[in-house]
């Protein structure tokens, strides 16, 4: 098989990028212009000149996104692409640190703490301070690592007590860790600077290795790996280091991690000889859509002048779309999906049918939880990248279990998590024996408890406590069965709850009263949900769908636990994305709804009062310096707001809906709200923004219903 020509799909900029080779090279270009896809295919350029794969190094920002690029790569030149370094800055960390860590006194068989294991040993270093405490410190401490701090710099550098307390604590992290053997995130990029500072023979083995280094996402770099990369391909003249950064400074989004654009201000400093490459053509979006990313960004100030444009046509106007309330704004985010499936929503010619074409992206994680249930109510697979979803939640787990109990007793692993949460004095001992004999007459735990010889190998006490256990869960499958509609359902889940005593189980199972609280209201939360879900009273805000029909607790609860299971399996599959914008960047897909794009959530509001920490002994020149200082801080948090945003419009190909509510959360209230000024300034035209798609969702939704009705009745048919 011939191989594609090398500048196959790729314009006259990018094949510049590609086929510069022997030097430092920076491709500064906005969002969808190719940047990714120059590295990936620059990788086959290198390879094709003859430079050895394992000695070409391409960094990513994700693990998922190296994973990508490897498939891509081996699209483009096969085999050879498996030999190609490709990872994130850390995972090449962990290789230097393994290969080489032991001039540091580092064993090759380190351990790396999670973000939980960092949080308790602070907790530890600090006497035992609550886990909210330690958590702030773990923030702090990790900022310094990033700009390159130890605990003694930090110390010398700390401007008032509060930092000279975390920078003490510091110290004990640093001895802990040294003596545990063990490495933080954030030292998988400090300690192998260090080794290449310091250590000249480990350097001149790594500068030997590499010969072509591809960072992408470069505006994101904080000043560690940018010294990191420096001294990978330095030991010759600035010239001749060869690299290829790609970014974009309208893309900075990582400020608040230590990301710096100074990286980007560096390169031609650092490397005078820099060839600098833009792209200006979008592959990616329509018109409509990147005209309103680029009125976004306009307020920003600019790193270089950028001229992107699409050939791709006008597309969909861009849709605002206005809701009461988050679940009300998540009922419209689902219609639209549902009707942008079905071909409605002015989309003529390509109809989109997949779900991996939908994402709706939000600023935060606590967000997904509506999106979640609505998408579940309507039966669409999901999958929610960068957090956690809701429903994979411990405490919505083992409250699944139970249902899943309910409804198959055979399920081993339900049968576990249910026994054991809240603890019931059956140990580990006794479910030992318990499996042993199950599994030596081939039947499950559940079937094992009412054997008549299970008193042979458990006795007494624990024998009774199994029991009783059983006739529990027969008793609540019996009674789940004959609760009908939500407000049967609420009362049966709390009096079930408190007679297990779960609310008591979370508070001793947590040290911080604020995190079992939180736990504790999720529970009630997704128990309001599920009782919502029997029906018997209007559940939506929008008064479309009225009073629903009445379901047994136990038919809710058995789509919930089955639906739990598809979106597990489901993970890479045709499944709907829910989204941190954060976690978006570098992704596209053909339908994207921005949520929560509401004033005080998106630009986020800092909890800023210049006053704070304020003595009142403080002179004039003081206080006025002080309030500059907040003010600068608040104008550089706009400004990485307004690139959020920027990055959030960005990932859109075909359509793009903006949405915003007129109530939203503010602590524990709910507050007035007002459209995000975001909104505003993508300078849409307001004739054609506003979505009002009542009609054409009552028309659409009554069709859903009729298939649903007849996939249950095809269903049932199968049963
Ligand atoms: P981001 O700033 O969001 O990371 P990017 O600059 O990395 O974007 P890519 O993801 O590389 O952009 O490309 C955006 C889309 O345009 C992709 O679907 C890509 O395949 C396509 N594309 C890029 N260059 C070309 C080209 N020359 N011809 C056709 N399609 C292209
Ligand atoms: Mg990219």
């Amino acid at each position: 098989m011939s191989s594609p020509s090398p500048n196959a799909g790729l314009n006259l900029a990018q094949q510049e990028a590609v086929n510069y080779m022997h030097g430092p090279c920076l491709v500064l270009a906005g969002a969808g212009s190719g940047k990714t896809r120059v590295i990936t295919h620059k990788i086959g350029g290198l390879i094709r000149a003859g430079v050895p794969a394992k000695r070409i190094f391409a960094i990513t920002f994700t693990n998922k996104a190296a994973a990508e690029m490897r498939e891509r790569a081996r699209g483009l030149i096969g085999r050879a692409a498996k030999d190609v370094v490709i990872c994130t800055f850390h995972a090449l960390g962990v290789r230097l640190l393994r290969e080489d860590g032991a001039v540091l006194g580092l064993k090759s068989q380190f351990s790396i703490l999670d973000s939980d294991d960092v949080a308790s040993i602070l907790k530890d270093a600090g006497g035992g301070v609550d886990v909210a405490t330690a958590r702030s410190w773990q923030w702090t401490i990790s900022l310094w690592k990033n700009q390159g701090l130890n605990s003694a710099a930090a110390y010398a550098a700390a401007s008032n007590d509060n930092e000279r307390i975390i920078a003490k604590v510091m110290a004990h992290y640093e001895e802990r860790l040294a003596a545990y053997q063990s490495v933080d995130f954030d030292d998988l990029i400090s300690l192998p600077l260090k080794l290449l500072q310091n250590h000249e023979q480990v350097r001149q083995k790594w500068q030997g290795l590499v010969r072509h280094i591809l960072v992408d996402e470069y505006q994101d770099t904080n000043a560690t790996q940018y010294d990191m990369l420096k001294l990978l391909v330095g030991g010759k003249p600035s010239e001749q280091a060869c690299f290829t950064a790609v970014g974009d400074d309208d893309q900075s989004i990582y400020g608040w991690r230590g990301a710096t654009l100074d990286n980007l201000k560096k390169l031609p400093i650092d490397f005078p000889s820099l060839k600098v490459i833009k792209l200006e053509q979008n592959y990616r979006s329509t018109s409509a859509i990147l005209r309103a990313a680029n009125n976004v960004i306009g307020p920003n100030p600019k790193l270089f002048p950028k001229n992107l444009w699409s050939d791709l046509g006008e597309g969909e106007p861009v849709r605002v779309v206005d809701a009461d309330t988050e679940e009300h704004e998540a009922e419209r985010a689902v219609a639209r999906i549902q009707g942008l499936r079905a071909g409605g929503l002015n989309q003529p010619g390509k109809q989109y049918k997949d779900w991996r074409d939908f994402a709706v992206l939000y600023r935060a994680n606590h967000q997904a939880k509506t999106f979640e249930k609505a998408l579940r109510k309507a039966q669409i697979p999901y999958k929610v990248s960068g957090g956690t979803s809701f429903f994979d939640r411990a405490e919505i787990k083992d409250l699944c279990a139970w249902f899943r109990l309910w409804i198959n007793n055979n399920d081993d692993p339900a049968f576990l998590r249910a026994v054991t949460t809240p603890k019931r004095g059956i140990g580990h001992q006794t479910l030992g024996h318990l499996g042993d004999f199950a599994g030596k007459y081939k039947i499950s735990m559940f079937e094992a408890l009412f054997s008549s010889s299970l008193g042979s190998v458990i006795s007494g006490k624990a024998l009774g406590s199994l029991h009783e256990f059983g006739r529990e869960i027969n008793d609540l499958e019996f009674r789940a069965r004959h609760t009908l509609g939500a407000e049967a359902a609420k009362t049966f889940l709390m009096d079930w709850l408190k007679a297990i005593g779960f609310e008591q189980y979370l508070m001793d199972s947590e040290d911080s009263d604020k995190v079992a609280a939180a736990r504790w209201s999720n529970v009630l939360d997704f128990c309001d949900w599920m009782s919502g879900r029997c029906g018997g009273q209007v559940e939506d805000a929008s008064g479309v769908n009225a009073a629903g029909e009445v379901k047994s607790l136990l038919e809710v609860a058995q789509t919930v636990s089955l639906l739990s299971t598809i979106s597990e399996r489901e993970q890479d599959q045709d499944v709907v994305t829910l989204s941190t914008l954060h976690a978006s960047k570098g992704l596209e897909w053909p339908h994207v709804m921005l949520v929560g794009v509401t004033e005080g959530m998106l630009p986020f509001q800092l909890r800023d009062n210049p006053d704070a920490g304020a003595t009142g002994q403080e002179s004039a020149a003081q206080r006025a310096q002080a309030l500059e200082a907040a003010s600068a801080t608040l104008t550089s948090h706009l400004q990485e707001e307004r690139r959020l945003m920027y990055v959030g419009i960005t990932r859109a190909q075909r359509s793009l809906a903006v949405s915003w509510t007129r109530k939203r959360k503010k602590g524990r209230e709910m507050v007035a709200a007002q459209p995000s000024r975001f909104i505003a300034e993508m300078g849409l035209d307001q004739a054609t923004a506003r979505e009002d798609p009542r009609e054409k969702l009552k028309a659409l939704r009554a069709e859903f219903a009729q298939k649903a009705a007849a996939n249950a009745a095809a269903r049932n048919a199968v049963k």
